[in-house]
């Protein structure tokens, strides 16, 4: 029999990013016995690369910005499809999140008159974004870990052990959820060191696994980032939305091929960096959609006095939504106006002194220094569109965090939960979004575990499948390798469900994605259990295959181009399509895709916005009942 080693815990939080940390905090303050499972090493998830900041409306640097501006914000940013209790917690909540992290020890970067100093970013309309430096992910994953070890401390005095009530597994992977009928049980993995299993007993789970870049060869995200929290709600019985809005961030490295991806921070464009062609044109002007027409300097000299005088200019169209300044990259480089390595030239180094680049944008410094021997004081950096984010995610209650669908006990935070974000998310806006919904989530998995009147059991034969589902990439010697499936994967996913895409290209991307899961379904991992890094990519492709198969999906069934979805056969953003979520779910082993109406804003909401606005958004029957509404 295979040896498991056995854990009892009321909540289970799989992922130590913000949204994990944040939540296993709030359950054990709640007085839950709380087990935070990571990945990779205790500290390193994306939540530690996060370099711009985190977006609240405290209105520290402008006085005019409050809750409203930025929930607006974000709904345009997201062109309205977000699920808008979700923007309007975050908005009202953020500056709450950020505070208390100051309680806990963070340590902001100042105004003159002290106050937390906030940062211009895309789509943001006033400075909002607090930071430290460029590596403001880090003071916030510092922060939160900071917190947990006191929380650990005060269980050393009453228990006489640190892990009393909260602790890290690290290095560990969970591979499968278990249930008892339609409720969680418990979570099932694997040391990635020994390759020893785990099974973790539990009545609520609260999934905080962030995103799935690495389905993509041009990617932001670090290897971990494998759709795994995503395919575990899926498997589970809960539901996916807005699964074919991937974010592809226009800056990441071009050169060298061996760095190709790694982002580089839209603070250089907030701080003051333009984008330029091989002409040495600032092209973005060129740019601007009709949506957001008024909100954007129509000349250089208005767009380069707006750092200075925001209130009587309008802001550069380099800080376009990603998903803009993406495209148009894509289009420059696509008319042969790219730079020698394929992307377009960011440069700040005539636009800002080399004292100041250094001291606003370190890390930025260092990076192309190191990688790319390139001094961005003195040099433009060369850039273009990497995968980045996924707006789409586990379908919560915008309250609670807790799954739809088929399943009770799960709750889901942070970058792996959907609708928040709708078709785009805002820069800044996912640090804020872990902090509001990592403590929602925790503190509902911990009311949910107290609410319980009976335990539910983990099944034997659910955890003797579970392990034969692990066991076989090892036990199969006549299978392909997991690193060739892998790179056949992210061919398909970038050529064929990418920035820009095609009805014909998806519907080839499915049939190709069908030809995997057959090629996955008999993966086959050389050597044994103790740290292989090849037996742990077979397990992780099954999860990138499904979630996947959930972008192509909904890719080729959404017939207009919003936010992080562009169809070049349907180029127009459609006021139908606004009005529809698209769900994932599993059947057996085959996602299922429906339609499912978006919940209609609160007239006190809507009412933010005005009628031209909305105008573009709208159909013509929601405009009648927004005119009915206001008369
Ligand atoms: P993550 O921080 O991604 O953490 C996920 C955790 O889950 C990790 O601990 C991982 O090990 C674990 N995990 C995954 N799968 C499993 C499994 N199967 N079993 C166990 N554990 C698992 N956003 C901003 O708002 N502002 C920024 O300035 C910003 N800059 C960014 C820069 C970079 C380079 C990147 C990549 C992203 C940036 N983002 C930024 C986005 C933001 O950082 C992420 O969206 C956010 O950190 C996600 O947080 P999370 O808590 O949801 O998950």
């Amino acid at each position: 029999t295979t040896r498991i080693e056995r854990h009892h815990y009321d909540v289970v939080v799989i992922g130590a990013g913000g949204a994990g940390l944040r939540a296993a905090i709030e359950a054990r303050l709640a007085g839950k016995k709380t087990a935070i499972i990571s990945k990779s090493l205790f500290g390193k998830a994306h939540t530690v690369m996060a370099e711009g900041g985190a977006a609240a409306a405290m209105g520290n640097v402008n006085s005019r910005d409050n809750w409203q501006v930025h929930f607006r914000d974000t709904m345009r940013g997201g062109k309205f499809l977000n699920n808008f209790r979700m923007a309007e917690l975050h908005a009202k909540e953020s500056p709450q999140r950020i505070w208390e992290l100051e309680t806990y020890g963070a340590l902001f970067d100042r105004t003159k008159d002290g106050k937390i100093s906030q940062r211009n970013f895309g789509g943001h309309e006033y400075p909002r974004l607090a930071h430290v430096g460029d590596r403001t992910g880090l003071e916030l994953i510092r922060t939160l870990q900071q917190k947990i070890v006191s929380l650990q401390q005060e269980d050393q005095r009453e228990y006489g052990s640190y892990d009393a009530r909260i602790r890290v597994f690290s290095e560990t992977t969970i591979t499968e959820l278990l249930l008892d009928g339609d409720r969680v049980a418990g979570a099932f993995g694997y040391y990635r060191e020994s390759g020893e299993f785990i099974l973790f007993e539990a009545p609520a789970v609260v999934l905080a696994t962030g995103g799935v870049g690495r389905s993509y060869k041009v990617t932001s995200n670090s290897w971990e980032y494998t759709g795994d929290g995503h395919a575990l709600a899926l498997r589970a019985g809960a539901t996916l939305i807005n699964m074919e809005f991937l974010q592809f961030h226009p800056t990441g490295m071009v050169w060298p091929p061996s760095v190709k991806g790694i982002l580089v921070t839209e603070s250089v464009r907030g701080d003051g960096g333009v984008l330029k062609n091989s002409d040495g044109k600032r092209f973005m002007f060129d740019y601007v959609p009709d949506v957001f027409r008024k909100q954007y300097a129509e000349t250089e000299e208005e767009a380069d006095r707006w750092y200075t005088d925001p209130d009587n200019n309008r802001r550069p169209p380099e800080l376009l939504p990603r998903d803009e300044v993406a495209r148009a990259i894509n289009s420059e480089v696509k008319a042969g106006r790219g730079s020698p390595a394929g992307g377009v030239f960011l440069d700040i180094a005539s636009r800002r002194s080399a004292d100041e680049i250094r001291r606003r944008l370190p890390s930025m410094y260092h990076q192309f220094k190191e990688l790319a021997d390139v001094d961005i004081t003195s040099e433009p950096m060369e850039v273009g569109p990497t995968c980045h984010y996924v707006m789409g995610g586990v379908e919560v209650d915008p309250d609670s965090g807790a799954a739809f669908g088929h399943v009770r006990g799960l709750f889901a935070a942070g970058e792996v939960s959907g609708g928040m974000h709708g078709s785009n998310r805002l820069g800044g806006n996912s640090l804020s979004d872990l902090l509001v919904f990592g403590k929602r989530a925790g503190g509902h998995a911990a009311s949910y575990a107290d609410g319980l009147a009976a335990k539910p059991k983990v099944a034997v034969d659910a955890v003797e499948a579970a392990v034969e589902t692990a066991l076989a990439p090892l036990q199969r010697d006549t299978g392909e390798s997991p690193y060739t499936l892998q790179q056949d994967l992210q061919a398909v996913m970038g050529d064929l469900v990418g920035i820009i895409r095609r009805e014909g290209e998806l519907a080839d991307a499915l049939r190709r994605l069908a030809e995997l899961r057959e090629r996955v379904a008999k993966v086959s991992a050389a050597g044994g259990r103790r740290y292989n890094p090849g037996w742990h990519l077979a397990l992780d492709l099954r999860n990138m295959l499904v979630v996947s198969e959930c972008t192509a999906k909904a890719a080729l069934e959404r017939q207009e181009s919003r936010g992080g979805h562009t169809r070049e056969d349907y180029p127009a953003m459609e006021p139908k399509w606004r009005q529809v979520n698209l769900v994932c779910s599993l059947d057996g082993d085959t996602v299922q895709l429906t339609r499912k109406p978006l919940p209609k804003m609160r007239p006190e909401l809507i009412g933010l916005f005005e009628r031209a606005e909305l105008g573009k958004y709208l159909t013509d029957e929601e405009l009648a009942d927004f005119d009915a509404l206001v008369a």
